[in-house]
This record gives C-alpha cells, structure tokens and sequence, in this order.
C-alpha cells in the first residue's frame, strides 16, 4: 500500500496554522479537529514547521500556563521530516518507529498535499491484513 492510497481513502486535507498564533490558539485548533498535530506555515513556507500535542505538553511542563501565551514558531520542530505519495506505508511506519514521531506531512514538488498519522498507516495494514486472511480462507474453502 502506498502513501497515494492512504490519502486517496483518508482525504488530502492538511490543518495548518501560522507560526505567529500562540500555542493557546494551536491547542484549540488541535482539540477541534479531534487531530494530534499541525502543520506550521511561515510567509510562502507551507511546511515551516510541525507542532504536536507532544510539544504543547514539553511548553506547559516547562514553563507552566505562560507556555500558552508562547508563539507556536518557538515551540515547534522545524526540521521536519515529509514523504512522498509513491513512498510505501510500511516505510512510513518504520520512520516513525524509528524516529518517535506520530505524523509524516506529504509533499509533492514543493507542494503540501496531505498528511499521514500512524493512525492512519496502522488502519490500512489492519484492512490488509484482513483482506489477505479472507482471500486466504475462500481459497482454502475451494480447495
Ligand atoms: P508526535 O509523535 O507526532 O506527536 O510528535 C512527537 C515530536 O516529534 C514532536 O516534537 C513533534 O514536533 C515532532 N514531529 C512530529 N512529526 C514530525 C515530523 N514529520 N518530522 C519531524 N518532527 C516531527
């Protein structure tokens, strides 16, 4: 299963906010939308940056509930790791193992198109993994 088909069943829409807004703003974005992070864009930069509920929770622990009046540029993680649509859920997967982190945004030439949560790549090897064991059980009945 590739990237492509993720979002082709999930919808390219990405939730993103400026780094100006405050970290105040990125926790009502992030608890509206029921999602874990967003993607952070800075002028013409659409992927500036990415700030997860994860760093909300390092701010508030840092520095208490003055953390929320904070700008979401000086708590979010601005080297941020992308794929492609033609990259493979597995791959995925195996970055954000490997890495720890649970979002991977999708650029295509420059361009924002989507992003994929490990929510996301786990629902679709569970789909697969079902799929095969059903196709294995009919060819199994027929023989
Ligand atoms: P998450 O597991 O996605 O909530 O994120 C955990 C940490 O990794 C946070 O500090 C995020 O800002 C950071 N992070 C999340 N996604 C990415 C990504 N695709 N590239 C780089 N850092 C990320």
């Amino acid at each position: 299963m590739l990237v492509k088909h993720i979002l082709e069943e999930k919808g390219r829409e990405v939730v993103s906010v400026s780094g100006t807004a405050t970290l105040a703003e990125a926790a009502r974005v992030l608890a509206l939308r029921h999602i874990g992070a967003v993607v952070v864009h800075e002028g013409k930069d659409a992927v500036a940056g990415i700030l997860s509920e994860r760093d909300i929770v390092t701010a508030i622990a840092a520095r208490s509930v003055q953390a929320l009046a904070d700008t979401v540029a000086a708590h979010m993680t601005r080297r941020v790791i992308t794929c492609r649509e033609r990259d493979s859920a597995e791959d995925i997967m195996e970055v954000m193992t490997r890495k720890r982190f649970r979002h991977v945004p999708v650029v295509e030439g420059g361009e924002l198109v989507g992003i994929i949560s490990i929510g996301d790549v786990v629902k679709t090897r569970i789909a697969e993994t079902i799929k095969e064991a059903e196709s294995l059980r009919t060819y199994l009945a027929a023989g």
